[in-house]
């Protein structure tokens, strides 16, 4: 049968309604444990003899429903539910690596991802080094005889830095290096990594997959072999499994994925310019910007240049602060993806754990501001932005 677009996938998908009483929507099998019919069945299913299931947290049939839609989505083999895109993170990667062995990665992860390779190296013995990710000799000289990961985030957070993927796919195959891509910001909607040869892609699915901000969540895909092994070990001993209310959330948010992505793409488009344009802004980053300096990237790599847009008040701190208080409808707060606008300010919250000194070097500054822009009307959204930024202007003397 030939495959059906994204869009019809996302809601038909890999689901099978006859298995299920006919019902229109996955179902919600809320239980910890499967009984057996018998002693002998319950003996066949832990000698793997039998299929079946046997404890939520060794699998579920909601959960893997939405593991059959997530890897169908990213073109994958096998896809695995977590607790957490950190849960995730951190099984994918343990994993995949032992004790003296190394992961190249790209500058300017998510926050807890940063902390994560710090506790492995200073706990454990796995070695990591942050690298620019812009040219392939820089890639190749860095990558050591026990280098066993190349893990990459595309666009970066918050800067928007993209990485070309098929190029940092191409050198890391040369040294055999597996290439694990973070997809939070993309979605497999706009971006998928396993297309371009990436061995692993990782979601928070927190983000755009859920949609409505109510769950916290992390899906993986990658070859069958290697999910298998995951199942096996990390995601099984470390438990970070997902519930199967989420897996169902989860399901119900991935239905409208493209239409909310489509939204939270054109809204973006439609703020970015008057952003830039305003005499309070000094600077927007937005990959959609023909005068952003990859957007021949991004054109090339993503289907549509995302809903997060990043830019930088005229001051310093106190400029964004203000700024962000006089919001009355985009909502303060961290996270990105929902329907609400959200925005944050990445110098004292996302990325206040960097020292100042490294968050200017990856270009973070104090009136650096990230907006992850909702499903609202797009009019209503700049209606907001702008009263507070005009509140802000008059609030500080024109010194500029
Ligand atoms: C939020 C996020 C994570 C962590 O996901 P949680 O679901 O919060 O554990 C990882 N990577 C990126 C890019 C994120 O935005």
């Amino acid at each position: 049968m030939e495959k059906k677009k994204l869009e019809t996938r996302l809601i038909h998908g890999e689901y099978d309604r006859k298995k299920h009483y006919g019902s229109l929507t996955p179902p919600l099998y809320q239980t910890s444990t499967f009984t057996f019919d018998s002693a002998e069945q319950g003996e066949a299913r832990f000698a793997g003899i039998e299929s079946g299931y046997i404890y939520s947290r060794l699998g579920n049939p909601t959960v893997a429903i939405l593991e059959k839609a997530i890897a169908d989505l990213e073109e994958g083999e096998e896809g695995v539910a977590f607790a957490s895109g950190m849960a995730a993170v951190s099984s994918i990667l343990l994993a995949l690596v032992k004790h003296g062995e190394h992961i190249l990665v790209s500058e300017g992860v998510y926050g807890c991802t940063y902390g994560f390779l710090q506790l492995v190296d200073d706990r454990y013995g796995i070695e990591h080094d942050f690298i620019e990710m812009s040219d392939e000799d820089t890639i190749r000289n860095r990558i050591k005889p026990n280098t066993k990961v190349l893990y990459v985030e595309t666009p970066i957070n918050p800067t928007m830095k993209l990485i070309d993927l098929k190029m940092v796919i191409r050198v890391a195959k040369e040294s055999g290096v597996t290439v694990v891509v973070d997809n939070t910001f993309c979605s497999p909607y706009l971006q998928q990594p396993l297309t371009l040869g990436a061995d692993v892609v990782i979601h928070s699915a927190t983000k755009y997959i859920c949609g409505h901000g109510d769950v916290i969540a992390g899906l993986a895909v990658g070859k069958a072999a290697f999910m298998q092994v995951v199942r096996g070990t990390t995601l099984k001993d470390m438990g970070g499994v997902m519930a199967p209310f989420d897996a169902w959330l989860l399901l119900r948010g991935l239905k409208t994925l493209s239409v909310r992505m489509d939204r939270h793409c054109s809204n973006a488009k439609g703020l970015y310019e008057k952003l830039k344009m305003h005499p309070m802004i000094k600077s927007v980053v937005y990959p959609g910007d023909p005068d952003y300096t990859q957007f021949t990237l991004a054109e090339k790599q993503m289907k549509q240049p995302g809903g997060l847009i990043t830019f930088e008040i005229e001051g310093g701190k106190e400029e964004a602060q203000s700024f962000m208080n006089h919001l009355k409808m985009v909502q303060v707060a961290v996270s990105l993806g929902d329907a609400e606008s959200l925005i944050q300010h990445p110098a004292t919250m996302t990325h206040a754990v960097v020292p100042s000194e490294k968050r200017l070097e990856m270009g973070i500054t104090e009136g650096m501001l990230r907006l992850s822009v909702g499903l609202e009307n797009v009019e209503d959204i700049w209606e907001d932005l702008s009263q507070a930024l005009q509140k802000t202007a008059s609030e500080f003397t024109p010194s500029k």
